[in-house]
């Protein structure tokens, strides 16, 4: 048995309500999972191997998944945790079964070390991203429907092929504005985490 399956073996044991939900789809991918310890945990394999869900944490900011995990599902028993390997895994499989639900999770998944695989699941629940550029002179900006969000911002392009918007760096601030007015409760990621975008 690997570390990551016993690890969800000890946790299932302290947590019925966790282990008796049924996951058909994969967190990352929404793809129908076909196997029975792929059920259990709510993520495919390919998804495991590629967004790092197998690896150690990097980082871990223990009280800040704890904190984020008890203030949005305060129905979820962290008592029971003791690495966030073991976080990581609860939150993975609630997330895959309730997306729309436990939409915070990707934040909590951050915090908790698990960056690569976060950003994956905030893409599936709908995400606003914006990075800098790998030379620093541009942002660049993912967003759900971004053909119609680009006429928003004065300056900003839509790269088609690579499916990203480009915002000049001075148009920040507008920028931020108008990703408040649209996309408000949407889970925001940058270099620094995942948050949600204020509602107000
Ligand atoms: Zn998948």
């Amino acid at each position: 048995m690997n570390i990551l399956l016993s690890a969800y073996t000890e946790l299932a044991s302290e947590n019925n309500a966790v282990r008796l939900l049924v996951a058909t789809d994969c967190a990352c991918c929404a793809k129908s999972l076909r196997d029975s310890l792929s059920t259990e945990l709510g993520i495919g394999p390919v998804c495991r191997k590629h967004y790092g869900f197998n690896d150690l944490p990097n980082k871990p900011d223990w009280d800040a998944g704890v904190c984020i995990t008890a203030n949005y599902g305060p129905d979820i028993d962290t008592s029971t945790w003791h690495d966030a390997r073991v976080a990581c895994n609860t939150l993975v499989k609630l997330f895959s079964c309730d997306v729309v639900g436990r939409k915070w999770v990707p934040e909590a998944v951050y915090a908790l070390g698990y960056t690569k695989l976060a950003e994956k699941l905030a893409q599936r629940g709908g995400r606003v991203e914006i990075k800098r550029s790998e030379d620093g002179s541009h942002f660049i900006v993912r967003a759900p429907t971004p053909g119609k969000f680009v006429t928003v911002v004065p300056g900003m392009t839509w790269d088609k092929r690579a499916r990203r918007l480009i915002c000049p760096l001075d148009a920040f601030d507008i920028l931020w504005a108008a990703v408040k007015l649209t996309y408000p409760g949407l889970l925001l990621v940058t270099e620094k985490g995942i948050t949600p975008i204020p509602t107000s």
